[in-house]
């Protein structure tokens, strides 16, 4: 499922995994597919994040901390550092004696090329 999900450029969903898949002749079942990206998001093999529609999407992601930008047409994907937000969050945490805290800041957008072909 890893090498699937590495041949995709952007985040993707366990329905366009599987019929990706599905397309390239692979038999195996959509549960598959979602126990299987789920397996390797708890192992941190790949990102995961909620859409903005609230549908889970998978990436095969560098290893490390780091933040996304997604374009909301074609699911470009860069992966950006923050470390503002790191600076921000960690503030925050500790002014309110929280500890090992964790965030997750992803930006969704069009991307340059998306939004010049919307008109902006
Ligand atoms: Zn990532
Ligand atoms: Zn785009
Ligand atoms: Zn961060």
């Amino acid at each position: 499922m890893r090498e699937a999900l590495d041949g995709t450029d952007g985040f993707i969903s366990a329905q366009a995994l599987h019929s990706a898949l599905h397309a390239g002749g692979s038999p195996i079942g959509l549960a598959t597919v979602y126990r299987a990206l789920g397996d390797l998001a708890a192992s941190g093999d790949a990102d995961s994040l909620q859409s903005p529609e609230g549908e889970s999407l998978y990436r095969a992601c560098s290893t490390g901390h780091h933040h996304h930008l997604i374009c909301r047409s074609c699911g470009l994907t860069v992966e950006i550092g923050a470390d503002e937000v790191e600076e921000w969050a960690g503030r925050q945490a500790a002014e309110h004696g929280f500890t090992r805290a964790a965030h997750v800041v992803d930006v969704f957008g069009f991307c340059a090329e998306c939004s010049a072909r919307l008109g902006g």
